[in-house]
C-alpha cells in the first residue's frame, strides 16, 4: 500500500504556522514511507476570490519546500483537486446514503428545530433531533412539499452504541454515538457540507491517513460514519496537539498579535522584521505583516530550512538531545509515534536561535546569494548587481559576520551601498559624538590623518589611528566614535577599520568632509 497524506488549507490568504506544522508532519510521513502528499482545497465555503487568496499558501509551501505530488497547480490523477468543482461527486454520494438508509430527507424548518433545541434546554436533557419532519417514504415527501417544506439531508446517526478507533497520536479514543447529531450533509439548495466533502475526497484521492490538528478529532465520528455508510475503506487517523502561543497553553492565533507582542522575544521577533519591512518600504499591518504567519518570515530573510527545523520540533521530538536536522535526517527519523499529545507553545527565541545557526553555517557565497535580492528590493544596488556592487556585498556581509541574523539584516547597512550625499545621519548621534566641544578640530586632524594611510586596510588604519591618538593625547573613545558617525552616518555597526576599508579612501575622506561642513554654524 502506498502512503497518502494530504494536507488540505482554505483558502484564508495565509499560511499559518500551526498549519504548516501540520502539513510538515504530513508531507514528512509521506517522504519517509516513500508516498505522497496532496494538497487539496476545502474551499466549499470561500466566499472571496479563490485564487488570490491561495496563492500565498502555495507560495508559502514552494518557499518551505514541501513540495506535493497532486493539488493545484500540479494537478494528478484525481483532479480536480478544489472541493468548489467536486459538487456532482457529493451528490451522487449523498443520494447513496440516502439510498442506504444512511441519510434522511429532512423537512424541518430552522426555527422548527430551534424549538426542539431550546426545549431541551429548557428541561435540562441533551438535544437531540425527534426526527419528526424526517420524510422515509415517497408520500411523506409529498406531503411535507405539499405544506410548502424544502429539504435538507441530514445523516441518520446512530443513537447507541460508541465510536471506536485507534488514533496513531492520541492512541485508543471512544465517542458516544448518542451525543452526535444527525449531522446535515446537503443544504436544501443542493450544495454539499465539508464533512461529507471530505469523507468522499479522503476515498476518492486514496488517502491513506489524515494526519491532522486535534481540533478536528470530534468531527472523525461523523466521517467514519459516512465513509462506512459508502462502503470506503477507512483511513488511518491522527490528530496533532496545537501549537500554543508563547509561554501559554491557548492556541497561537493571528488574531492575537498585540498580545503576544507583550511578551519580550515575540517582541524583539516582530519589530526585528517591522525595520527590516520598513527599510523596503512594505506596509506594516498586523494582517499581512505577523509572525504567526510563514510570509512573515519569507519577508524578513528567514531560511527555509530553519523554520521548517523548528516546526518538526513543536510536537515531535527523537530524543531529549538532538535539536538539528537536515532535510533528509527529518524524513528519515519522523514518526507518529513520537509526536507529543499535549500543546507545544511557539518559541520566538528558539526559532531565531535556529536561524541563526543555520545563518552561519553558510557560506559566505550563500548569504551573499540571501541578502542580494534585499538590497535590488531596497533599491540599493542594480538589478542584477554589477560585480563592483556583488564584491562590496560579499566584503560587508564577512564584516558584519554573525551581526546578519536574518537576510534581510543587510538593510541595516545601506551606507555600504549608497552615494555619499545620500548616506543618512542620525541627529542624536552626531549631536552625542561629533557635535561637542574640541571634535571638530581632532577629527579634520584625523581626516588628514586618513588621507596619507597606506596601505588604506584594516591594519593599517587600525595602526594609524593608533598613532594619532598617541601623537594628540587623547583616548582613543574621544575620536573613533567621531569618525564612525562622520563615515556611516551612526553610532553603531561592526568593526569601524573594516567599515573604512571597504568604502575607501575617497569615500571616507567625503564623507568626514560633509560632516565638517554640517558642523559650521548656519550662515
Ligand atoms: N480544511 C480543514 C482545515 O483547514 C482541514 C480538515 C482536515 O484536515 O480534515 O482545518
Amino acid at each position: 500500500m502506498t502512503v497518502r497524506t494530504r494536507f488540505a488549507p482554505s483558502p484564508t490568504g495565509y499560511l499559518h504556522i500551526g498549519g504548516v506544522r501540520t502539513a510538515l508532519f504530513n508531507w514528512l510521513f509521506a517522504r519517509g514511507h516513500g508516498g505522497q502528499f496532496l494538497l487539496r482545497i476545502d474551499d466549499t465555503d470561500a466566499e472571496r476570490n479563490i485564487a488570490e487568496a491561495l496563492q500565498p499558501i502555495l507560495d508559502g509551501f514552494r518557499w518551505l519546500g514541501l513540495d506535493w505530488d497532486e493539488g493545484p497547480e500540479v494537478d494528478g490523477p484525481h483532479a480536480p483537486y478544489y472541493q468548489s468543482q467536486r459538487g456532482d461527486r457529493y451528490r451522487a454520494a449523498v443520494d447513496q446514503l440516502l439510498a442506504r438508509g444512511a441519510a434522511y430527507r429532512d423537512y424541518a424548518t430552522t426555527e422548527e428545530i430551534q424549538a426542539e433545541r431550546e426545549a431541551a434546554q429548557r428541561e435540562k436533557r441533551r438535544f437531540q433531533y425527534s426526527r419528526r419532519w424526517m420524510a422515509e417514504s415517497p408520500a411523506q415527501e409529498a406531503a411535507f412539499k405539499a405544506e410548502g417544506r424544502r429539504a435538507s439531508v441530514r445523516l441518520k446517526m446512530p443513537r447507541e452504541g460508541v465510536c471506536a478507533f485507534h488514533d496513531l497520536v492520541r492512541g485508543d479514543v471512544e465517542f458516544e454515538w448518542a451525543l452526535e447529531q444527525d449531522h446535515v450533509v446537503q443544504r436544501a439548495d443542493g450544495t454539499c457540507l465539508y464533512h461529507l466533502a471530505s469523507a468522499v475526497d479522503d476515498h476518492d484521492f486514496a488517502i491513506t491517513h489524515v494526519i491532522r490538528a486535534i481540533e478536528h478529532l470530534s468531527n472523525t465520528p461523523r466521517q467514519m460514519f459516512i465513509a462506512t455508510a459508502l462502503g470506503y475503506a477507512l483511513p488511518a487517523f491522527a490528530h496533532l496537539p496545537y501549537v500554543a502561543e508563547p509561554g501559554s497553553a491557548e492556541k497561537l492565533s493571528k488574531r492575537k498579535l498585540s498580545k503576544y507582542l507583550k511578551h519580550h522575544e515575540f517582541k524583539k521577533i516582530h519589530d526585528h522584521g517591522a525595520d527590516i519591512a520598513a527599510a523596503l518600504g512594505l506596509g506594516v499591518t498586523p494582517e499581512t505583516f505577523n509572525p504567526v504567519v510563514v510570509d512573515f518570515y519569507r519577508e524578513v530573510g528567514f531560511e527555509p530550512d530553519a523554520l521548517v527545523n523548528y516546526l518538526l520540533l513543536l510536537g515531535w521530538s527523537l530524543d531529549d538531545r538532538t535539536e538539528t536536522f537536515t532535510r533528509e535526517q527529518m524524513v528519515e527519523h519522523f514518526s507518529l509515534e513520537r509526536v507529543n499529545r499535549s500543546a507545544a507553545s511557539f518559541d520566538p527565541q528558539k526559532l531565531l536561535a535556529f536561524q541563526e545557526r543555520r545563518m552561519q553555517a553558510l557560506s559566505l557565497d550563500a548569504r551573499v546569494a540571501r541578502t542580494c535580492p534585499f538590497l535590488e528590493r531596497a533599491g540599493l544596488i542594480d538589478t542584477p548587481p554589477t560585480d563592483a556592487q556583488r564584491s562590496r556585498l560579499g566584503l560587508v556581509v564577512d564584516a558584519a559576520a554573525d551581526r546578519i541574523k536574518v537576510a534581510g539584516d543587510i538593510l541595516s547597512y545601506p551606507e555600504f551601498f549608497q552615494a555619499d550625499d545620500r548616506v543618512a545621519y542620525d541627529e542624536k548621534a552626531l549631536d552625542k559624538r561629533v557635535r561637542k566641544d574640541g571634535v571638530e578640530p581632532l577629527l579634520r586632524r584625523c581626516r588628514d590623518r586618513l588621507a596619507a594611510a597606506e596601505p588604506f586596510e584594516a591594519d593599517s588604519l587600525e595602526a594609524a589611528l593608533h598613532h594619532f591618538v598617541e601623537v594628540e593625547g587623547i583616548k582613543i573613545g574621544q575620536i573613533i566614535h567621531a569618525v564612525r558617525v562622520a563615515v556611516t552616518g551612526k553610532a553603531v555597526g561592526f568593526g569601524l577599520f573594516q567599515g573604512l576599508a571597504i568604502l575607501g579612501r575617497d569615500a571616507c575622506l567625503a564623507r568626514i568632509d560633509r560632516t565638517l561642513e554640517r558642523l559650521k554654524p548656519e550662515a
